[in-house]
């Protein structure tokens, strides 16, 4: 059996962590054949995120992304030196070795595939092969540069080895035993759901969850890649994001009192920023929002008020690591269309009600409303899909939010 492992950066954060996980790699590898994928060792990532901004407060995209790379080319060495120390072959190669090919977009680079020809043949020869996680490399005529996935982006660099080598599992290690209700760090009345559908869990992961990055999980629905998640050091059982039906087949007697709502996501990470006085006209929205995504930045909880006189405000929220970004791309439009003023709001957090069973009840919006109104927390913006509902709430009032809803919901209860 071939099996994808990903330890996360917590987990690897010392020489000691990383030597205790290369013992359980060495155990996993006396039977199977096994890929690891590694993060950076604990805050390695941010450390070089703040020494790259002491210098400059907007970094050369790709500067910091063959500065980024470094953290998982240094924990993934250290982990084959572990295994090599307790006999056991091992060789590590960065994402590009590896043959991840990504995109050209700096940051936040999609895999476009995995050539896996050299991974399959370090696996013949025997070895256990350890991989940079969050990287890879273009595939453009010219030279080849390094790029990184996104913050988070190892969980993805898993699921996409996962399935080039058709493994028979790919397991996401991490520094709590699974999926949760909630953020068990927020809300200690969370309980580990046994398996979540990859749907459910896009829109977690999509608003907040950082559990598992969004890509790999929207690459696991796409290549059927079952994923499970559990804890780098316990052996307890984790949580398996598989698909829908999978996920039902599993759950059998619990399927009929399930709740329809499996979850609460939140994310502190976001500004809103309002363009007020925005004209009201076809084209205006399209302008701003074209020069965002081909700058690669997500947009999200866009509102736009009723117009007076013409003209309107618009409102939108970016990840607060793209905010410099925004602003730059968006000053010299708001010029061009005459905007009266540019306000940004960083006080505010998305908190996010997440079931797939809510597509089909009537109801949730309104319980949320209810609940959060009963911990006096005001809603600035609400945005939904067919299986979600945000609200945009004050920053100092999510924790707040999050049990306020997990308590609303009921999902301390199986
Ligand atoms: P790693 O370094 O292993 O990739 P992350 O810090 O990226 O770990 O993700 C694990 C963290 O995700 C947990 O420590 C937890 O605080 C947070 N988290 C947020 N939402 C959830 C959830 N619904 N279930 C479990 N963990 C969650
Ligand atoms: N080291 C990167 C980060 O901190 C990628 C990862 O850990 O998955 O975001
Ligand atoms: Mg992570």
């Amino acid at each position: 059996m071939t099996v994808v492992q990903k330890y996360g950066g917590s987990s690897v954060a010392t020489t000691e962590k990383i030597a205790r996980i290369a013992e359980r790699v060495a155990k996993r590898a006396e039977k199977d054949k096994v890929v690891v994928v590694v993060s950076a060792m604990g805050d390695t990532t941010d450390e070089l995120i703040s020494m790259a901004k002491s210098l400059t407060k907007i970094p050369d995209e790709r500067e910091l992304d063959k500065l980024l790379a470094t953290g998982e080319q240094v924990s993934s060495a250290l982990m084959a030196m572990a295994l090599h120390k307790l006999g056991v072959k091992a060789v590590s190669l960065t994402g590009g070795q590896a043959g991840v090919i990504t995109e050209s977009k700096a940051g936040k680079a999609r895999i476009r595939k995995v050539e896996s020809k050299r991974l399959k043949e370090e696996l013949a020869k025997g070895n256990v092969v350890i991989v940079a996680g969050f990287q890879g490399i273009t595939e453009n005529s010219g030279w080849a540069e390094i790029t990184t996935l996104g913050r988070g982006g190892s969980d993805t660099t898993a699921v996409a080895l996962a399935a080039a080598l058709n493994a028979d599992a790919c397991e996401i290690y991490t520094d709590v035993e699974g999926v949760y209700t909630a953020d068990p760090r927020v809300e200690p009345a969370a309980r580990k759901m046994k398996t979540i559908s990859y749907e459910e869990m896009l829109e977690l992961a999509g608003q907040g969850a950082r559990v598992m990055h969004s890509r790999a999980v929207e690459l696991g629905q796409i290549y059927g890649v079952d994923i499970l998640v559990a804890h780098s050091l316990k052996d307890a059982p984790g949580t398996l994001i598989t698909r829908e039906d999978h996920e039902m087949n599993s759950q059998n007697a619990e399927m009929e009192i399930r709740n329809p709502v499996r979850g609460i996501a939140h994310d502190t990470d976001v500004t809103r920023i309002t363009i007020v006085g925005v004209p009201d006209k076809p084209g205006v929205a399209a302008k701003l929002f074209k020069a965002l995504s081909d700058a690669g930045i997500s947009v999200d909880v866009i509102v736009q008020n009723v117009s007076v006189a013409g003209k309107t405000d618009l409102s939108f929220t970016v990840a607060d690591e793209d905010l410099e970004k925004t602003k730059k791309i968006i000053a010299p439009i708001d010029k061009d269309i005459e905007a009266a003023d540019v306000i940004t709001d960083s006080v505010l957090a998305k908190v996010s009600v997440v079931g797939s069973g809510m597509k089909t009840s009537p109801g949730y919006a309104s319980t949320m409303f209810a609940a959060l109104a009963a911990e006096g927390i005001n809603i600035y913006s609400i945005t939904t899909s067919e299986i979600r509902i945000t609200c945009l709430v004050e920053r100092d009032k999510i924790k707040a939010a999050v049990r306020a809803l997990h308590k609303a919901f009921e999902l301390e209860k199986a």
